[in-house]
């Protein structure tokens, strides 16, 4: 799909625009403790045309900016904002009416020029018609094509989404086509530098053939490598961008997050690899977090266990168990690249991932596991009212999605979903892979 970013310096209200322009209908999916609620990369339909949407500025962590790192945070948000501007295929630039044009929107927008890229502008926080020529002039002198708009209360929002649509038809991207060649289980790799991700690898690889490193024409420096192990076609998603943050510092890894999770989507399974001896820092909270927000099937690898004493790896293991208890479900595997450890477990793993995510379960039966859920447990009564569920059904969807009706969904209690999680995955036997719950009301 094409990319289109929204740049722009903080507080132009982005995420607002991301929200609006995404307009996710507001199903109640399961809410994970701790997860945090920004979404950072939406899939946009307007009609029948589809783009994937990156917000920058919802990637900057609110614990960072504190007064002593106010240089560094406008540093990083410039940086953030850099590379998403290279990976996108379209840019749209937001600033702030209210404020009117500053210095940091003008460098922003020789950023943004310099890049080539197709652009247009929104001039946000504009909130009605007979504020426009007032609030919009001046950034005339940008010479960036623009539109007024107020996200927060949806003034020109309309007109604003149906020249968006037109400006992504402008571009002429064509969808992810399907050469109808075998692909196999594709995976992307994710990770802090010196994890060991390429390593991890190189270990999968191992004698077996390698059939192509395909550069692909878009993103110079996408690789994507495949080979054959066991008559299976496998495909490491995106192996350059795992070299080359080998080789920079770890405050620009963060940026990598956008690109992480566009990876994440063009494959079936994620491994995301963890340095033993480091644990699970905060970027890799980070991550896991986003992954179980936007489900995304993943494996966590637990990697260099030969760095730690044999009768410390169980102890080891429990204490990442323990850390990433939010997310049961997650396979934790630990490996020893350097030694082969552990690492001829991962494709088997992953590709029972993937057969649980293509399960598709009848009406029938679901409809009498919810009898066999509710009888067990009923759910528990909220402001004097106990939820009724209709029926069950499965949705089309990439990961087993469950679409539960019900009288009212607001009063479904979220111990109750999680309940009804673990119910239907015991159930249904889907052991590895994350499941959605959603709730639709109906009277
Ligand atoms: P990447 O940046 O995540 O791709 O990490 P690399 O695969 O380049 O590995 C970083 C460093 O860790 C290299 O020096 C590897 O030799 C080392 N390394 C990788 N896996 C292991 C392992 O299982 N055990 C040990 N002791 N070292 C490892």
């Amino acid at each position: 799909l094409p990319i289109v970013a929204l740049v722009g310096r903080p507080n132009v209200g982005k995420s607002t625009l991301f929200n609006r322009l995404l307009r996710k209908a507001r199903a109640i999916t399961h809410d994970l403790p701790g997860v945090t609620r920004d979404r950072i990369y939406g899939e946009c339909r307007m009609g029948d045309v589809r783009f994937d949407l990156v917000d920058t500025g919802g990637m900057v962590l609110e614990s960072e900016a504190t007064p002593e790192l106010s240089k560094d945070f406008e540093d990083e948000i410039f940086e953030q904002a850099q590379e998403a501007i290279e990976e996108a295929n379209a840019i749209i630039f937001v600033v702030d009416g209210k404020e009117g044009l500053t210095p940091l929107d003008q460098q922003a927008a020789e950023y943004v020029r310099r890049s080539g890229k197709p652009v247009f502008m929104l001039v946000n926080k504009v909130d009605g018609s007979e504020f426009a020529p007032q609030m919009t002039g001046e950034f005339h002198e940008l010479g960036i094509e623009f539109m007024p708009v107020s996200a927060a209360h949806g003034y020109n929002l309309h007109e604003v989404r149906h020249r968006v649509k037109q400006f992504v038809i402008d571009l002429n991207i064509p969808e992810d086509e399907d050469d109808g060649i075998e692909k196999g289980l594709r995976l992307t790799m994710l990770g802090r530098p010196n994890a060991g991700k390429s390593s991890i690898i190189n270990a999968v690889i191992g004698k077996d053939r390698l059939i192509v490193s395909d550069v692909a024409g878009t993103t110079r420096d996408s690789i994507d490598v495949t080979f054959e192990k066991r008559d299976k076609r496998y495909t490491f998603v995106d192996t350059a961008g795992v070299r080359r943050r080998a080789n920079i510092q770890d405050h620009l890894e963060k940026i990598s997050v956008i690109r992480a999770l566009k990876n994440s989507r063009r494959s079936d399974v994620t491994i995301l690899t963890i340095d033993i001896t480091l644990g699970v820092g905060r970027q890799d909270k980070r991550l896991i977090e986003f992954l179980a927000k936007e489900k995304t099937p993943f494996i966590v690898v637990v990697n260099k266990a030969d760095l730690v004493p044999r009768n410390e790896t169980n102890r080891a293991l429990e204490a990442f168990r323990n850390e990433l208890r939010i997310i049961p479900h997650v396979p934790i595997v630990m490996t020893s690249a350097q030694k082969g450890v552990g690492i001829g477990k991962l494709l088997p793993i992953a590709e029972a991932m993937r057969k649980e995510c293509q399960i598709r379960i009848g009406t029938g039966i679901l409809n009498r596991s919810l009898q066999a859920v509710l009888e067990r447990q009923q759910p528990p009564v909220v402001k004097r009212r106990r939820p009724k569920f209709f029926y069950v059904t499965q949705a089309d969807e990439e990961i087993p999605t469950f679409v539960f009706f019900c009288n009212d969904h607001a009063i479904v209690k979220t111990s109750y979903v999680r309940y009804l999680e673990n119910q239907f995955r015991k159930m249904l036997g889907i052991k590895t892979a994350p499941v959605n719950i959603v709730f639709r009301s109906s009277h």
